[in-house]
Parts: structure tokens; C-alpha cells; sequence
């Protein structure tokens, strides 16, 4: 059997799984009875795409959604995948390509609408084409008390029965009587393996922390919490080396890991770190797979994780064992900057770029929330809860002013520079700074020169950082960098929309107040 993490990088673009989705690709993968429920949004197709690619043989996928099926069949066509689908919207031609791609044993995976399960005679077909799995999306559609009910899902039993394959379920709707219907009709009652975990990890301390001086701030994260077992993440090797020298240098117990280490000495740091109380690790992404540690107290990031489905991995690593645990996650201009190259000189295709870049600016929006990180956090896996009362922000709320007009001032030293210029150059703009490089450009001739003098430089630099993390602005690489704008600022510099920053992430060396009014 093919591995997953290799196949969730190279097929689905994905640098992590996201909560719940290793254990359900796990068990179908084994050929498990499955019934899994997960909140939409939560990435369901992924749990059934995967071990289909896994696994010998083709996959049935049952849907309702045809629009749904069409575009989950061409997303894997365009990874490379045989997918087909059997559906109302088919052209005849498409049908027969299917069939024949189907007897030949080509496909991976083969979508039906199920009023196509009402033609019998495409059983014996199945089973002939080497069906291993059923997989049924959107299962509650089997119950005839739910507002949702299929007649045709009732056939699905039939066809599970006829094919004597493992089958796994789907659904968003979790109620008790919902489930007991789905294990009545898809699994004839014999209780399927069933995975119902909400995304919440209450016991961990939620925070982020605006880059400011990072080794100093996580030697301070650690030096509250010496003795115990924590983990820093960092995104390149070397830094993983000098931090765990200045951690032991402050006393600590720490060692360093990263792939490129020698494999012997990576099994001996991880059993150490295993047994061992009050180890830290200092260590790249590649830290942390095989590692199973029920009383990781903290996770710190020193630099900013992949992407949010990479933060929620990372600090889950904390507190496995329910007591409490805490995380810390810096982020800064420079994160957002390498990141946002890192997406785009990749060699991905544009789609998937843009899908990249959506995901980091998730991660960026909950780095500059303003309110209760863990609701931002779950909700964007599909949960509605409420404030958590355990994270830097239901702690002490953000300190907010209405940032609209900054904003536009900034956006306006970009346009009229032509979007060619960083933000230290823009800064010295605003803030009427008449550097050599200002005055050799005649930028001190500007509208613009002067305009921010009401900000301090540092507040600037955190304005502009915020405007990233709104994807306001981006770096553009063709450009060495120069920020451009983006069509999301485009409403606020019509003054159409306005914004509201954090004021607390900004820097007051100077002791003036943050909101000018
Ligand atoms: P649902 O559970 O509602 O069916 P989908 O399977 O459509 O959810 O997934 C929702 C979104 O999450 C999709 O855009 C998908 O690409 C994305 N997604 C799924 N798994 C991952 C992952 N491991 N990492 C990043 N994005 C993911
Ligand atoms: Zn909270």
C-alpha cells in the first residue's frame, strides 16, 4: 500500500493533514467499515480520495451534488488522478469513456449520482471493474426523517452487499438518531468504526506574538516554563542550531533536530525527547511525525508555520495527556514576505497557488485577529464556538482604532511610487523622512511625503505588517520585493470599506499614543 503524507504532498498539494483526516484515512485505508463525522468545510473528500489512491482497485464515490462531483472529478484529472463520473449531466460519450476506462481498470476513482444505483445491471459491472470501496458523501441523506432523504441512498446498502466491500460514510450531520439510520441501512446495523471528534483542543493555550526581538522572546517563553518538555519550531536549519545553543546557554536542557541531520542521531534526540523530562527540541516541520509524548507542556514557533492546517498539527503536538499546555507563535513582515515567495516560486500550477496563498491568509488573518483566536481557529474548520476564555485575546482584548485613513495614506505612497518600493522606503515617505534615496527619487516633492507624521516609524512598520496580513498587500518577487496592492485594498482606498487594526502589535518606543483621534 502506497503511503499517505507522501501522496497528500505530491496529489493534493497539502503540507498537512487537517484535524481527524489521518486517523479516517487511516482506518478506510485498512479497509475498515467507517462512519465519519465532520463539519463541512472540514475536509471530508480527502478522507475518501486518499485511500483510494491507496488502495488497489477503484473506489465508487456516492454523491448527491453532481456540480460537487464534476469538480472534484476534474481537480484529480488535473493532479493526474483517473477519475470519471456517472451522472444526469453526462453526455453519452462521456458515459461510454467512462464504462470503457472502467473496464480496462484505469480508473482510481469512479463518482455516481445515486439514481444511477437504480439500474441493477451496473452492479454486476461494478463488481467485474474490481470495485474495493464504497465511499457515500453526504450519508444523513439515507434517513427519511432528515429533510435531505434520497430515496435512491436506500439502494446503497444493496450495493455494498453485492459487492462485499468495506464501505465509509460521510456526513456533516451528527445527531444520535441521524447516525443510528446510517449504521441501519449502510451497514445492515454492524457498527461501522465511527469517528465524531469536534476540533477543539481545550486545554491549549492559544497565542501569537508580533516578531519583535524572537530570540529574546522565546528564551523568555522557555525561561517560564524551565523543566518542562517543549518543542520550538523554526524554518530553517540553521536557526534550529544557534537557538538551541542560547537555550542552553540560559540553562536549559535542548538539542536541535532537522532532516538534514544523520539518522542515528535524529532516532537518539527523538528517544531522548521521548523519555526525558524537561527536554526542549529546537526543530524544523520535521520534528514531530513518529513523535507521541502525552506531556508536551508548550510548542513555540519561532517563525511562522506553513499554513493554518500546519499551526493546528504543530501546537497539537502540546498537551496530548488534557492537562494544560501552552503555545506561542511569532510572526513578522519577513514570515509573510517568505511565504509568500515560497508560494510563488513554486512550481505549482496557478490554481493551487492561489488555493496556497488563500490558506496562508488564513493563517495571517488569525495571527492579526482581534478577538477570541480559538473561535477564528474553528471556524475556519467548520465550528461554531463560542469565545474560549484560554488565549491571548479572551485574556486581554485587543486594543483596536479604526485604521481606514492609514491605510489609504500607505496605499497612496504605493501607487504613486508606482508599487516599485519596500516598506522601510514607503515608511520614510509618510513619515516625511527626506533620505538620500527619498530626495535622489524626488520623493520629497510628493503629495504623499509628510502625510504619516502622526505614526512613529515602528508603528509604521507594524501598520504595514497588519496590511500584509490582511493581504492588503503583497510582495512582489519580480519586483525585489516592492509591495503592490491588491483588489482586496481596493475598497478602502475608494473609501468604500473601512478597517479596523490592532493597535496593542503596535510598537510605542516613543510612549505616543497608538490611536490618534
Ligand atoms: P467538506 O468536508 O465540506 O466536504 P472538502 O473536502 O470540500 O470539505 O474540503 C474543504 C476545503 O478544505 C477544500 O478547499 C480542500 O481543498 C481543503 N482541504 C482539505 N484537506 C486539506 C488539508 N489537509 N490541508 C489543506 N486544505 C485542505
Ligand atoms: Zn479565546
Amino acid at each position: 500500500m502506497q503511503s499517505a503524507v507522501p501522496l497528500l504532498r505530491d496529489i493534493f498539494g497539502f503540507d498537512a493533514f487537517r484535524p481527524g483526516q489521518a486517523e479516517i484515512v487511516e482506518a478506510v485505508a485498512q479497509g475498515r467499515n467507517v462512519l465519519a463525522i465532520m463539519p463541512t468545510g472540514g475536509g471530508k473528500s480527502l478522507c475518501f480520495q486518499l485511500p483510494a489512491l491507496m488502495r488497489e482497485g477503484v473506489t465508487v464515490v456516492i454523491s448527491p451534488l453532481i456540480a460537487l462531483m464534476r469538480d472534484q472529478v476534474r481537480a484529480l484529472r488535473e493532479a493526474g488522478v483517473e477519475a470519471g463520473a456517472l451522472t444526469s449531466g453526462n453526455t453519452p460519450e462521456e458515459t461510454d469513456a467512462v464504462w470503457l476506462a472502467l473496464e480496462e481498470k484505469r480508473l482510481k476513482l469512479l463518482y455516481i449520482a445515486p439514481e444511477r444505483l437504480a439500474a441493477h445491471s451496473s452492479f454486476g459491472m461494478l463488481k467485474r471493474a474490481g470495485v474495493s470501496l464504497i465511499a457515500v458523501d453526504e450519508a444523513h441523506c439515507v434517513s427519511q426523517w432528515g429533510h435531505d432523504f434520497r430515496p435512491d441512498y436506500l439502494r446503497i446498502g444493496e450495493l455494498r452487499r453485492a459487492l462485499d466491500v468495506p464501505l465509509a460514510a460521510f456526513t456533516a450531520t451528527a445527531d444520535a438518531e441521524t447516525q443510528d439510520e446510517i449504521i441501519a441501512r449502510l451497514f445492515d446495523g454492524q457498527a461501522p468504526q465511527k469517528f465524531l471528534r469536534g476540533f477543539d483542543r481545550p486545554n491549549i493555550h492559544l497565542a501569537f506574538a508580533a516578531k519583535d526581538n524572537p530570540r529574546r522572546q522565546i528564551l523568555s517563553f522557555a525561561a517560564a516554563r524551565k523543566g518542562q518538555s517543549g518543542i520550538v519550531y523554526c524554518g530553517t536549519r540553521a536557526k534550529t542550531e544557534t537557538l538551541a545553543q542560547a537555550l542552553r546557554e540560559a540553562g536549559h536542557a535542548a538539542c536541535h533536530y532537522h532532516g538534514g541531520m544523520e539518522a542515528e542521531d535524529r532516532r537518539q534526540t527523538e528517544t531522548r525527547f521521548q523519555q526525558e523530562d524537561g527536554l526542549i527540541v529546537v526543530a524544523t516541520v520535521a520534528f514531530g511525525m513518529g513523535i507521541d509524548k502525552p506531556d508536551i507542556r508548550w510548542v513555540a514557533h519561532a517563525d511562522l508555520p506553513k499554513s493554518i492546517e500546519a499551526y493546528y498539527q504543530e501546537i497539537g503536538r502540546a498537551g496530548r495527556d488534557g492537562a494544560p499546555a501552552e503555545t506561542l507563535t511569532l510572526y513578522g513582515p519577513d514570515d509573510i514576505r517568505l511565504r509568500r515567495s515560497q508560494i510563488d516560486e513554486g512550481l505549482a500550477p496557478a490554481d493551487r497557488r492561489m488555493a496556497d496563498h488563500a490558506r496562508l491568509n488564513a493563517l495571517l488573518g488569525l495571527a492579526e485577529a482581534l478577538e477570541c483566536r480559538r473561535q477564528t481557529l474553528l471556524r475556519y474548520f467548520g465550528e461554531t464556538p463560542d469565545p474560549c476564555g484560554n488565549c491571548d485575546l479572551c485574556d486581554t482584548p485587543a486594543a483596536v482604532f479604526d485604521g481606514t485613513l492609514a491605510v489609504r495614506k500607505a496605499l497612496s505612497a504605493i501607487l504613486r511610487t508606482d508599487e516599485w518600493f519596500g516598506a522601510g522606503h514607503l515608511i520614510d515617505i509618510l513619515t516625511g523622512t527626506a533620505t538620500d534615496k527619498v530626495r535622489e527619487r524626488g520623493h520629497d516633492g510628493l503629495p504623499t511625503f509628510g502625510v504619516g507624521k502622526d505614526y512613529s516609524k515602528p508603528q509604521w512598520q507594524a501598520i504595514f505588517r497588519q496590511m500584509m496580513g490582511h493581504d492588503l498587500i503583497r510582495p512582489d518577487p519580480e519586483r525585489h520585493g516592492a509591495l503592490r496592492m491588491t483588489d482586496v485594498a481596493r475598497p478602502i482606498l475608494r473609501d468604500e470599506a473601512s478597517i479596523i487594526l490592532r493597535s496593542d502589535s503596535v510598537a510605542k518606543p516613543d510612549r505616543r499614543p497608538a490611536v490618534k483621534t
